[in-house]
Parts: C-alpha cells; structure tokens; sequence
C-alpha cells in the first residue's frame, strides 16, 4: 500500500510537513465529497472558479490529515505547522498535475492491457458497450460515466487494482497541448478513436489539429481501431505509422462491412473478416449505435472472441443512462433513478447526488448484486457496506442473491430480497415517506419496475432541469466577484419555475450566503426542507410576520407603516434581523431619504432590530441606454447607505446588482449581488449569453398526427387555415402548462424530431397543433418546447416579452425532472 513518505518519490514536491506514517487510499479533490477521511489524501487544486485552498481548516476538522498544497497559495511553513500540526503537506508548484503524476505511477504498477478511447462522440458509450461485451472474460475497470478530464481520467485510473484484467478509460480534452497528460495516465495499449465530428472546435484551428492532438493518446498503442471512412483519420494515421485495425463500409478494411440493412427494431449487418462473409444483428436502427457497435465488434475479432459468439456478445448491449435523473415520487419522497448500470464507481458517484442533494433527508437505498467489478466479493461488499455507511445511508434494502449473502455486513436493518420480484411483491407505499431514495442496479435486475412502483403518473409534458448547468452558471457568476462579495441568490417564484426546493438545495451544498423569496411561504416551505441558508423575504405581509420569526426568516422592510406594524409584533428579549430597502429611482418598494429621521427614531426605540443589509435595485442594469440613470441610483445608494449607516451607528452589508448589474458594473459590487435569471441560464444583458449554460428544457409529446386537406381549418375560432394540404399534429401542452396563449398561429414554434414546426391555429388550455407536412411525425414523438436549441431568448422576442415571464410561467402541473450528467 502507497504511503505518503513514498509519494514524495512519485511526486515532484517540497515536503514541508511529515508527521506520521499513514496509508494513501482516497484522492479527494472536492472537499465536499469528503466521505473516508482516513487515508484520504487531498490535492488542493485552484480551479478558474474556485480554490480547494479554502477549504483545508474545514477537512482537517474532519479528521483529513494528508495534503497536496499549490506553492502559490502563499501559506508559509510555519503558518501550515501552526494551523494543522498532525498534517502531512507536500506543496507543488501544480496540484492537478500532481494528481495526474500520482495516478501515471499507480498506472505503471500494472501490465494489464489498457483500452484508451477518444474521439468526437460516442466515448462513454463504446466505453460501456465495450464493458458489456468484454466481462465475460475480463476483469474490467473504467472510467465513471463521462469521468475524461485532466481531472477525471487520473481519478478514474486510480480505481485500477490487481485482481483486473483489462481497463478501459476515455480521454475528451477541448484543447492543444491536453492529450499529451492523458496518455500519460491511461498509458494505453490499445486504442479507439470512434470518429472525427465536423462540428466548429474553440480549441482547435483545424479539424487536423484537432486528429494530431487525439492521436497523441496513441502514440505506444499495439493496435488502433477506427473506421477508416475518416479519410482525413485515416490519412493521418498513416503518416504517423500507427499500427491500426480497422473496418469501413466504403473500402477493403479489416473488417469490411458489405451492407446495413434496417427491419423494424432491429439492423442487419453483413460484413467480411479474413475473406468470410458473417452476418449480424443490432438491436437498435440509429446511426450512432451501428457506428459504436461497429467499435465494439472489431475489438471482438481482433481479441479473437470465437465468431460463434460474437451475436452472443453484441445482444448484450442496451442503452446507457447518459444522466442521473432525480424525481418527485409517492409520499413527499424523491428518487434517484440509476438503473443501468451498478459498479462501485458509479454507486460512490450517485451517493455523492444523494448526500448533496438533499443534506437534511432520511437517505434509503435499493441496490442490486454489483456485477462488474474487480474485486473478490467479500471485499467487494465490505467497500459497499463502508459506502454506504459513510454517507449516511439510514435504510438499506438489497436485492439479489449475492448482496444477500453478506447481508451481516450491512446492519441489522438492512433488508434483503433474493429477486426485483420479490422485492416487489412486499413492497408497500406507505414504508416509504419522506426520504430520498436511490434505486442504483444492475441492468438484469430490471430496477425500472422498482423505478415505476415509486414514481407519480406522469402527465406527457415535463421540464427537465440540469443540475450541472446550473452548477456552471453559478460558478460563472462567482468568478466575477471578489472573494469578500457575497453571492445572495434569488429563488423566488419557484425558483425562476425551476423547482426552488431542489435549486436552494444546490446552492445551499454549493454555499452561497443568502437566499431571497418573495413571499413567507416560500421561505417557510425551503425552511420545512431543510433549507438552513439565511433567507431574505421581500415582501413580507403583516399576518406572516409570526411565521417569520417561527422560521427565522430575514425580512426585507421597506416602509415606515410596515416597520411600525413588524415592530408592535415582536417579543422582547430576542434580536431582529431586517434588510432595508432604499428607493433610488425604480418607485417600487422602499424607503426615501425624508424617511430617514422617522427612522431612525423608530429603530433607537427598538433595539431589538438589527439592520443587517441596505439594498436597492436598479430600473434598467440590462441595457446600456439607462447607464446614466443607473449610475445615478448607484450614486444615490451610496450616499442614503451612508445615511443609514451614520444614522444607526454601525456597518450594514450594501448591495445594489441583480445578474445584468454583476456583468455590466464589476466596480459597484459592494458587500454583495443578488443573483437571479442569470442562475438559470439567461443572461439579461445579452453580451455574454454564450458563456452560460442552459438549465431548463419543456418538453411534451405528440398526442395525435393527421391529414387535413386544403381549406380546412385547425382549432378554436377556426384561426388555422390549411391554405394546401397538410399534416397536423396535436402536442400535449396548453396555455394551462404555461405555453403562452400568444405563440398561436405561426408565432411559435416547437422542435420535433430536430426540425422546427410552427403552432397552427389558436393555442388551447391543454393542448396545441402545430404543422409538420412534410415531415416524418409520428405519435409518441417527442416535442421540444424550449431548451438548448430552442432558446427562451428567442421564443420571448417572438411574443414580445421576456425569459423571465416564460419561465416561471411553466405552471406546477408540469413535472420536473432533475438531472446530472
Ligand atoms: C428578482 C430580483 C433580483 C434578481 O434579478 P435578475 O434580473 O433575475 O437577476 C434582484 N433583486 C431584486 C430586488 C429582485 O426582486
């Protein structure tokens, strides 16, 4: 086992600190994830949007006594014996690239055959397929979902232990000079490149850039598999005189495929290997898949799996949840569906959604036999047990005749079901309530039933919410501020209509300082789900100021009748936390400067009262048509802040910039911003919408697809006329959905199938038709409403009005699904 004295040897550093000999197991690089503190070994990395420096006091508290620390966090020697005395620290010039010498080392302590995968598209899934196909024989370690970064691969590699066979890793990098580290890591000895995308690259001048900097992670393969119907892959390789094993469908190829024939579900594929002729069927029609099948057969031939097997082998493939999805189900519970796949990696990763979604919940989880992993069993259930254990899980339920039998090692109220069938036959509803439940099996279990049992019946239309890109938009925002700015985030309305439970939860793990709700009832319903952030309510009525306290919840004053009223409704003896507000020229809500004298009167007599924050809100932060007006209320605020301040005698927290404010006026921060549709994926100023990530996609389904003939009309009023034949489809959402009566007759438009369709004749309450003549529309389609390609920016401008109306007024009968990729 790795010590930490060793690691000096494997990692260019200055050792500042050695206390104690102790043992490596756990590279940690998000504090957050903290869940085995002996043993872990943690790499503080400065990222673009955060600093792993920060959170070091926090982790030795929590018992981590291992430390890789950057030279240019300028914590000096004495500082670091001073504060963590029982720590081990070795400072480097680069965390992450100690973290990846680290995990090259381990790497070069195995002979086994290594698969290195890169390319456009498809890494994660070849990846998995090739896992399916392969375990028979081998051991297999992989990388974690789409774990194929500086970061990822490192840690992915770190998995590798002695009783695997053959590992297979995926490498993504987004610009030059990146691959060169990865191949360092994954040292692999084989390789697939999968394709070569067309698509425009930021980090590259050219699509052959773009082929050299990948194939540096080939450079010491024995073999690469490709198509090389990549003539510009092909060519390159060449050139290169890589040694290859490919397939075509055009050219003689190793593996020459003669044809691809579609039926229904299925695809015939007739191809020629060592001048026989073969034939094969896919259980699937798209391109992408025949394209990662294809991947995955040639590694098969070329591993000489016997040819009698191969049809064997390819019927074990199945999709591959690309995501963690995370849903509301029966009694107040929510369940985390990862029904695809069961590893230990992957367990470790949907306990870590589990623990930071939602902190302050019973945690329960349904796991199944783990089927891949390396590990002798016994081993292997212990390290799961140890897992669950760390993260708190209280309710344990396993399923499968292996997980069964170590049953001892997972606490006496732990419960075991030799089958999905059995399980199900002695579930009952009412056992579960108000907990979050992960249902993480392997793919033969069929935990969709179990998934099923659980879920609320789902009405066709649902807005799916990226819990990643939120994350990202976040962080994008927090790299504007100074770090002594405080992030106050709004979350009013339903959280912008994204779910505000579940966003406060996010931004609670992710530590913001503040949060604000317009209304009591929504602080009092985050409060009652365990939402422990200081919360902000802007508009608090005198019959909520009792909830208020009971819930300690922060109101915003803005009048002297409203003080008056707040202040004749509090007990003595205890303190008040308020934020004022200050009307600087929006003449919304807020104190003006003649108010002053009154008030301060008022809060001498009350004591009590302690003015946290004074704040404004700009009328017109978004367009650069108001900056003298904004500067003008800017100046304002400083000038009644410092009113306030000399009034009351001490320093109060000042903030006057929503999300359009924090991009277009960095100098006037001040203590801290208020963060709103930014969050949500829409930059109001529109000069760096490019930078934000989309958070939120509406989607339906098509109800019914039909013919109508010229003249005919379409809907209520008989607005949509058929002015030539056509075909119609009725899509399953109306205005009571929140899809705006005003995109009716050709002002909106929906995406189906890729393609853009207008709305034809007027929206209904439950329901709309739109015109897809011509097009291949069948019922059961999926129909995209808004989302990345369908941008709220645009469908707003189509209708004359904003992001914001659009999203909030998704109304609450749509479900929300919530995910992480
Ligand atoms: C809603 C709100 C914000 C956030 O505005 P965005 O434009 O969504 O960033 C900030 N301050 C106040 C007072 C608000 O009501």
């Amino acid at each position: 086992m790795l010590t930490f004295q060793a690691l000096t040897a494997v990692i260019q550093g200055r050792e500042v600190q050695f206390v104690q000999p102790l043992p490596v197991v756990y590279l940690l690089t998000d504090s957050r994830k903290l869940s085995q503190p002996a043993g872990t070994l943690f790499f503080a990395i400065q990222g673009k949007y955060n600093d792993g420096h920060k959170y070091l006091s926090q982790l030795y508290s929590r018992g981590v006594r291992q430390f890789i620390l950057e030279e240019a966090a300028n914590l000096t020697d004495q500082k670091l014996a001073q504060l963590y005395p029982e720590a081990n620290i070795l400072c480097v010039e680069d965390s992450l690239k100690a973290l990846q010498q680290l995990a090259a080392w381990h790497r070069a302590q195995f002979t086994i055959p290594v698969i290195g995968i890169t390319g456009s598209n498809g890494k994660t899934i070849v990846k998995e397929w090739l896992a399916m196909v392969l375990s028979p024989d081998e051991q297999v370690v992989k990388s974690p979902r789409s774990y194929n970064s500086q970061l990822g691969v490192p840690l992915s590699v770190w998995q590798l232990n002695a009783n695997h066979t053959l590992g297979i890793f995926e490498a993504g990098i987004s610009k030059v000079g990146e691959m060169a580290q990865l191949a360092e890591v994954i040292q692999p000895t084989l390789g697939i490149f999968t394709n070569v995308g067309t698509a425009h690259n930021e980090g590259f001048v050219s699509v052959q850039q773009k082929i050299e900097e990948k194939l540096q992670l080939f450079r010491q393969v024995d073999v690469l598999f490709y198509c090389l119907d990549y003539e510009q892959l092909h060519e390159t390789v060449q050139a290169q005189r890589i040694k290859s094993f490919t397939w075509s469908r055009h050219s003689k190829a190793d593996v020459t495929v003669k044809s691809i024939t579609t039926t229904g579900h299925k695809t015939i594929i007739v191809y020629t290997f060592e001048q026989e002729k073969y034939r094969l069927a896919l259980p699937f029609t798209d391109e992408a898949s025949i394209e990662n099948a294809l991947h995955c057969l040639v590694v098969l031939l070329y591993r000489n799996v016997p040819l009698a097997e191969i049809q064997d082998r390819l019927d074990r493939l199945h999709p591959v949840a690309m995501r963690l999805e995370m849903k509301e189900a029966i009694n107040g519970c929510y369940l985390i569906d990862d029904t695809y796949n069961n590893d230990l990696a992957g367990l470790a990763i949907a306990l870590d959604l589990q623990a930071g979604q939602f902190q302050k919940r019973k945690r329960t989880v349904i796991l199944s036999d783990l089927l891949e992993s390396g590990l002798p069993e016994e081993a292997l259930y212990s390290q799961v047990a140890a897992l669950l254990q760390a993260h708190q899980v209280e309710r344990v339920f396993g399923v499968g005749p292996k997980i069964s039998k170590y049953a001892g090692k997972f606490g006496a109220t732990a419960t075991f079901y030799n089958s999905t069938q059995d399980f199900l036959q002695q579930f009952t509803a009412s056992d579960f309530r108000n907990e979050v439940i992960l249902a993480k099996g392997a793919r033969v279990f069929e935990f969709e039933k179990i998934v099923q049992a659980f879920q609320h019946k789902v009405h066709g239309t649902v807005l799916e919410v990226n819990l990643d890109a939120l994350v990202h938009n976040l962080n994008y925002y927090r790299a504007k501020l100074n770090p002594d700015t405080k992030l106050m985030v709004m979350v009013k309305a339903f959280a912008y209509g994204s779910g505000s439970f579940e966003v406060a939860n996010l931004l609670q793990f992710h530590r913001v300082d503040y949060l604000a709700v317009a209304y009591a009832d929504e602080g009092v319903m985050l409060r009652e789900h365990g939402i422990t952030l200081p919360i902000m309510v802007m508009n608090p009525s005198p019959d909520s100021f009792a909830k208020l306290k009971q819930f300690n919840l922060e109101p915003e004053i803005y009048s002297l009748e409203q003080l008056q009223a707040y202040v004749t409704s509090l007990e003595a003896g205890s303190k008040y936390k308020i934020h004022l507000k200050l009307d600087t020229g929006m003449h919304r809500l807020g104190f003006v400067a003649e108010d002053f004298e009154q008030l301060f009167i008022l809060l001498q007599q009350n004591p009590q009262i302690q003015i946290i924050s004074a704040f404004s809100h700009l009328a017109g932060a978004d367009e650069a048509l108001h900056n003298d007006f904004s500067q003008q209320q800017i100046a304002t605020f400083k000038s009644m802040a410092a009113a306030i301040e000399a009034g009351v005698g001490y320093t109060v927290t000042k903030h006057i910039l929503n999300s359009a404010g924090i991009v277009r006026f960095p100098e006037h921060h001040f203590d801290m911003v208020r963060l709103g549709i930014g969050l949500y994926g829409v930059e109001a100023s529109g000069s760096e919408q490019d930078a934000l990530q989309p958070v939120s996609t509406l989607k339906t389904t098509v109800s019914q697809v039909k013919k109508i003939s010229k003249g005919e009309t379409v809907g209520y009023s008989r607005k949509g006329i058929a002015d030539s034949d056509k075909t119609i489809a009725t899509i399953a959402i109306g205005y009571a959905d929140g899809y705006d009566r005003r995109f009716s007759n050709g002002a909106g438009q929906v995406s189906i199938n890729g393609r853009n369709c207008p709305i034809i004749g007027n929206v209904c309450m439950d329901m709309c038709m739109v015109d897809v003549t011509g097009l291949d529309v069948k019922a059961g389609d999926e129909v995209t409403i808004f989302g990345p390609a369908l941008t709220l920016v645009d469908l707003a401008a189509r209708i004359g009005t904003i992001p914001y109306e659009l999203l909030t007024n998704v109304s609450s009968r749509v479900k929300r699904i919530f995910y992480a990729e």
